[in-house]
């Protein structure tokens, strides 16, 4: 499977592209030459999809028709309806890896189909499967999925020396986590993982929103958050301020005519304080502290045993996060990584390991990994098991631990002559296996006639490198085997409704493609009819009557946006000015 493979961090506000160039990553600019692309879609009254600043911008015209932070609902059965057509979120990212993919394609004059993607390490095997549909909608082969943190200390780690204890500690617009990973002789080990999936800098721009608001209640008597547009405007201004504060010590809001009266429009004009901010989010900074400290436990070290502090994601500019980390650390986190671009700078470093791999295969080499590309160890942040009578919890894998990783346990029938068992798998740590995450049902049938008890059922969960688990149930005794692929069952895409969605997001493709020759060719056509224009001037000599017959015609064509007449006429006119070059006017 040799072939251009990209590092993709598909980030919950942000995304970002990274490629290997020369043995360094390399960050690739989008179409606006922007090194990230917001994580935002807007599908516009023409059906048209506009992603990243563009969507961002039109978000306040069209808040029914655009898309925020969908990241946030991967592997739910969440739907965003626009125009009567639901989009599930996979979909939704699939818009955003396309215009990713589209932009990596025109910046390389090349084919990408293939990526490395990375992911939350708090990311359940759900939203890791959707993250892979949405690759695959997207047209590329998503070669492994891999967690942010992992990703961020590789980018860090790989050409230093010194053996290291990294705390990445990523905080963006939408998820929070802290990971501890050892680096030793270049591998990385993760060896513990806190965080929380619902927490970030869209939580900041929010409390900033909802103190905008109340003040204008309080000023006016009015209820701002009646209008999803004015939302949107107010979390715009609130992000812009956010950011603002990172580098001064005030930030002036203003909103010209955000609300109508009987007396003229209104006008929002607040100062916000890094004092104010402060105040507004400090708890929950402060709530970032405790899962930090507990990481640091759960991997059996003491903070001073922490070498480097890395951070990745936006919300750690804010000066409060780095005092909160330093609190927590007693160390200066390090300035030299930039926390938009580490991640998908790890996914580039990722993606060379397994080009290599492919080179090595396909060269028939021994299958071994190339002695100066990094080796991750990866752990489970949630145990794996299956429910039992009276709702018992048999976990087959532990919580933290390492995979891939395979683990086998033995069941058997509770009444005579039972001929199926089924087994709910389920992720989490609760004792009572339904108050777990349902993933799907392992269910064995046709099992031989025996009394309760006879029977031997092997279970054995399979764990593979995107953290993806295969379960299977065998009856020792017949040979009789199920296997199920386990993503929450709610949320599966099959692969004929996967078949469409990529379907519709190739016609997209064509349909770009359409739109920008028919621009190329607008634009050449306006260049020649001004080119005629000023040939002709206001003279009335034949040639020039019959040229200015031309220039109407291939208006009258371009208005009715006539390519075939376009063409044509485009190739008379330049005959035509042909003809007038040779005749002095
Ligand atoms: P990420 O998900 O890593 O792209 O982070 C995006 C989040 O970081 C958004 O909530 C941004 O508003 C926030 N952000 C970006 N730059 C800054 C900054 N300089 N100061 C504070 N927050 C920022």
């Amino acid at each position: 499977m040799a072939g251009r493979i990209v590092g993709i961090d598909l980030g919950t506000t942000n995304s970002c592209m990274a490629i290997m160039d020369s043995g360094k990553s390399v960050i690739i600019p989008n179409s606006l030459g922007d090194r990230v692309t917001p994580s935002v879609v807007c599908v516009d009254e023409e059906k048209e999809i506009l992603v990243g600043k563009t969507a961002k911008r039109a978000a306040a015209l069209n808040p029914d028709r655009t898309v925020f932070s969908i990241k946030r609902h991967m592997g739910t059965n969440y739907r965003v309806t626009i125009d009567g057509k639901p989009y599930t979120p996979q979909e939704i990212s699939a818009m955003i890896l396309q215009r990713l993919k589209w932009d990596l394609e025109e910046y390389l004059g090349d084919e990408v189909d293939q990526a490395v993607i990375t992911v939350p390490a708090y990311f359940t095997d759900a939203q890791r499967q959707a993250t892979r549909d949405a690759g695959e909608i997207a047209g590329l082969t998503v070669r492994r999925i891999i967690d942010e943190p992992t990703a961020a200390a590789i980018a860090y780690g790989v050409d230093k020396e010194e053996d290291q204890i990294l705390m990445v500690y990523d905080l963006g617009g939408g998820t929070f986590d802290v990971s501890i990973i050892e680096v030793i002789g270049g591998v990385f080990q993760v060896l513990a993982i806190k965080g929380n999936n619902m927490l970030g800098g869209d939580d900041f721009d929010q409390r900033i929103v909802e103190w905008l608001v109340e003040d204008f209640k309080q000023k006016h008597g009015i209820d701002l958050l009646q209008d999803r547009g004015t939302y949107y405007k107010l979390r715009n201004a609130a992000e812009q301020a956010k950011i603002e504060l990172s580098n001064q010590q005030k930030s002036n809001i203003l909103l010209e005519a955000i609300a109508m009266t009987d007396s003229g429009p209104l006008t929002l004009d607040v100062d916000l304080t890094r004092a104010k901010l402060e105040s507004l989010i400090g708890d929950l900074v402060e709530s970032t502290e405790k899962p930090s400290l507990q990481a640091i436990e759960d991997a059996g070290l003491t903070p001073s045993d922490i070498t480097t502090v890395i951070l990745v994601g936006g919300s750690t500019r804010i000066p409060l996060v780095q005092q909160s980390i330093q609190k927590v650390v007693s160390k200066e986190p390090r300035r030299d990584v930039n926390p938009d671009e580490v991640v998908a700078m790890g996914a580039a470093y990722q993606s060379s390991l397994l080009a290599s791999l492919d080179d090595e295969l396909e060269s028939s080499a021994a299958d071994r990994v190339p002695s100066d590309t990094p080796v991750i160890v990866h752990l489970t942040p949630f145990s794996l098991g299956v429910g039992l009578v009276n709702d018992q919890y048999g976990i087959l894998i532990e919580r933290n631990s390492t995979y891939p990783t395979e683990a086998k346990d033995y069941f058997t029938t509770t009444r005579d002559f039972q001929n199926a068992i089924s087994f709910p798998i389920y992720e989490g740590e609760e004792q009572v296996a339904s108050t777990n995450t349902f993933l799907d049902m392992l269910r064995i049938d046709g099992l031989p006639a025996a009394p309760r008890g006879i029977p031997r059922i092997e279970v054995t969960f399979r764990l593979n490198h995107d953290r993806i688990l295969e379960a299977t149930a065998k009856d020792l005794t017949s040979g009789i085997e199920v296997t199920v692929t386990v993503v929450a069952t709610d949320n599966r895409l099959n692969d004929q409704e996967k078949g469409r969605m990529a379907r519709e997001a190739r016609q997209r493709v064509t349909r770009l493609l359409e739109q920008r020759v028919k621009e190329t060719l607008f634009n050449q056509a306006e260049s020649l009819i001004f080119r005629a224009e000023k040939m002709i001037g206001d003279n009335e000599d034949p040639t020039a009557m019959e040229t200015r017959n031309i220039v109407d015609s291939l208006q009258k064509a371009l208005d009715n946006s006539d390519t075939s007449q376009i063409n044509s006429l485009m190739a008379k006119l330049t005959e035509q000015i042909a003809k007038l070059e040779a005749v002095e006017f």
